[in-house]
């Protein structure tokens, strides 16, 4: 436990190997400044020097803990509505395991559960590290780009408490070439949470294939496995999702009502807070119900209900409108998956039996499938719930008035073409609306009406302005960042000025609340 390296030091270190890091959040390891994951990533003999070394080398790749065994696991998915077979980990390997009290993470990623533990395991994954058995033909790589993207994103995310996978380090690789479009750096990203396992993980066992789910094999090829699926379902009930309290064995369809749960109370966050994730293909639909994978996400600049942030996605399947919906296909396919054995359950009262020869799987199935529309129901029911609590904090009400005000604000932004996040930071400083000094125009009129009838309400500005984020993780400060960290890396006489940078703004992400402007100043200067 005794060596504890300050952060400022390791961040100009290297390694051999070159491995350099270039950004560290101790928060996303509870443990990490108390000793248990100092003892975990640094045995406790070695000298501060080696440690913070060996710090950089298991967490940039180079190396791998004598105590665990790395591993990278197998999914498959539907990718924009299509099977798309095999995928799995392809860059991705989990490092290190480690256990932390539960009142130390957040409740989101424990979730209410009927058993939930005093230690709840967290996971440390790195991400582009290389390749692994599912890396199929790419290589295995992330570049500085995307791993500064992800590494912000899920900071920030969290410090809006929506849940997601965390980031602990960000670790350039500068001498390992990844091709690209040009040629880029390499660099890894380490990041954290209870269990990294997605819808895919189920899928991969059974591809529910057939909108009825009757038919219970992939493209008429693939059985499935449900000796398999039953051990993955049995592990995720009892110890990731704690909804099987062991009395009757039984968990497959708590498991399907705490998922779906979960991932309506995240996406309803997402729409709350205008953010768009680009990909939501099965396989990056976490079982946890945490904002997993970063790739063309972005927040909401001109509110857009159609607006698109993936550039591949040209039908604006993942349009921000369309997210609650595409989560929702994602847990249908989670239903297709494990249908035969709920269906079972359903049944006979009790667990899969560990041999089912003799069962007639696709009547098994289809009883599964009867569940579909009160999981939607489910679905739909918490997802408007959780929207609308989120809403009414934006709006600094005690409950969201959806016809009367919410909805007919982001109206307003629309036909003004307004920013979605600087009208209600304005409302939250109680500053004019855009439009709003507009006397002879319809839309001026429209928004003052407005705006009386919130103001009856009798907001509260204090509570919005805990709610309303004065720091916006938007594409052109991610562009400004990955830019100067970028020639940062490429000057060999550099000055740090990118990472300076970039630990600037990974401290605005951890408030974005917070003012972020000298006293005084007036809101308005939001570009500075
Ligand atoms: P995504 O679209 O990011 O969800 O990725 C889809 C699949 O491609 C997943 O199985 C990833 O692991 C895999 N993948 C993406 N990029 C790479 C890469 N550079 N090397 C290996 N596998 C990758
Ligand atoms: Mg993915
Ligand atoms: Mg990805």
């Amino acid at each position: 436990r005794e060596p504890t390296v300050p952060v400022g030091d390791l961040l100009e270190q290297e390694v051999e190997g070159r491995r350099i890091l270039l950004s560290f959040s101790p928060s996303a390891l509870p443990t990490l400044d108390t000793g248990n994951a100092s003892e975990l990533i640094w045995s406790p003999s070695t000298h501060p020097d080696e440690a913070a070394k060996e710090f950089i080398s298991v967490l940039g790749g180079a190396a791998i803990r004598k105590d665990f065994e790395p591993y990278a696991l197998r999914y498959s998915g539907y990718q924009f509505g299509s099977w798309a077979g095999q995928l799995g980990d392809g860059r991705a390997v989990t490092v290190l395991s480690t256990s932390v009290p539960t009142s130390s993470i957040d409740t989101a990623t424990t979730g209410p559960g009927t058993a939930i533990p005093d230690t709840v395991d967290l996971e440390v994954q790195l991400k582009g590290c290389g390749r692994t058995p599912y890396s199929r033909t790419a290589d295995g790589l992330a570049v500085t780009r995307s791993s500064i993207r992800e590494y912000l994103c899920s900071e920030y995310m969290h410090a809006l408490g929506i849940p997601t996978t965390r980031a602990l380090s960000m670790i350039s690789v500068p001498d390992v070439p990844v091709i690209r479009e040009k040629e880029e750096r390499a660099c890894v990203v380490a990041r954290v949470a209870p269990s990294f396992v997605r819808i895919g993980n189920f899928q991969a066992l059974n591809p529910g294939e057939g909108e009825s789910g009757v038919m219970w094999f992939g493209g008429g090829q693939q059985k499935g496995d449900l000796q398999a699926l039953r051990q993955l379902g049995e592990y995720v009930a009892r110890d990731l999702l704690h909804v099987q309290d062991g009395s009757d064995g039984i968990w497959a369809e708590k498991l399907l009502w705490e998922v779906a749960e979960r991932n309506a109370r995240m996406v309803a966050a997402w729409q709350a807070y205008g953010f768009m994730h680009g990909v939501i293909n099965t396989d990056n639909v976490s079982i946890l119900g945490l904002t997993i994978d970063y790739g063309p996400f972005a927040f909401m600049d001109v509110f857009d209900p159609l607006h698109i942030c993936n550039h591949s996605d040209d039908g604006g399947r993942y349009a921000y409108r369309r997210q609650p919906e595409m989560v929702l296909y994602a847990l249908n396919g989670l239903l297709r998956a494990l249908a035969p054995l709920v269906g079972y359950e359903k049944q006979n009262g009790k667990p899969f039996p560990t041999s089912h020869e003799d069962l007639d799987i696709p009547d098994l199935a289809a009883k599964g499938m009867a569940l579909k529309d009160s999981l939607e129901a489910h679905f739909q029911s918490i997802s408007a719930q959780e929207y609308g609590t989120c809403m009414a904090r934006r709006m600094g009400a005690t409950v969201n008035d959806e016809s009367e005000i919410t909805r007919p604000l982001l109206n307003l932004m629309q036909d003004g073409g307004w920013d979605f996040h600087e009208s209600f930071r304005k409302l939250a400083v109680n500053e004019p609306l855009p439009n709003e000094e507009e006397h002879v125009s319809a839309i001026g009129r429209a928004t003052r009406e407005w705006k009386e009838k919130w103001l009856d309400t009798k907001p509260d500005f204090e509570k919005m302005r805990g709610a309303n984020p004065r720091f916006v993780l938007r594409q052109w400060v991610l562009e400004e960042v990955i830019g100067e960290v970028e020639a940062d890396l490429a000057d060999p006489e550099t000055r740090f000025d990118g990472r300076k940078k970039l630990a600037k703004v990974f401290e605005m992400t951890q408030q974005p609340f917070k003012g972020w402007g000298a006293e005084g100043k007036p809101e308005k200067d939001l570009t500075e």
